[in-house]
């Protein structure tokens, strides 16, 4: 398959813009919120997450930057949605451009996948050994409160 160049320094150019606001940000020591804040957060989409729209259950959601800490986000409650850890840990800090175009590179990929076209039966293979590794180092890793590998 041939690579595509413009696409690469597209990526690369959007990961190198990210975080520029780091250098212009107020570093505040983060704050747990009480629970009467994290209440106050809940109930600003009705108890669901704000990025996959899914309800959020018992107590495991996470209170989510809306605009990233690393762009220059408060930890002001007017800037927190719930979101489920999943969503939250893969939506990181990206750009908005950056995130909207892992979306559509995603759902591309999920056609191709379900049509069974080869960079469709490519990707699945390679993704699943990926989540396998993945699953297999968090085991791996818990409990020993090591994150190397
Ligand atoms: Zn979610």
């Amino acid at each position: 398959m041939k690579p595509n160049p413009d696409l690469r320094v597209r990526l690369i150019d959007l990961r190198s813009k990210r975080g520029h606001g780091k250098r212009h940000s107020i570093r505040r020591p983060r704050a747990s919120l009480t629970a009467a804040e994290r209440r106050q957060v809940l109930g600003k989409t009705s108890g669901r997450c704000h990025i996959c729209g899914g309800k959020v259950e018992d107590e495991k959601w996470q209170a989510d930057h809306v605009m990233a800490h690393s762009a220059g986000g408060t930890h002001d409650v007017d800037n927190y949605l719930p979101a489920h850890a999943t969503c939250n840990n893969y939506r990181w800090d990206y750009l908005p451009e950056e995130f909207q175009f892992i979306l559509k590179l995603g759902v591309w990929v999920r056609t191709q996948i379900e049509r069974g076209t080869t960079v469709g039966n490519s990707v699945a293979s390679a993704f699943a050994g990926h989540e396998a590794r993945r699953v297999k180092r968090r085991i791996l890793g818990s409990g020993k409160g090591s994150t190397s590998n």
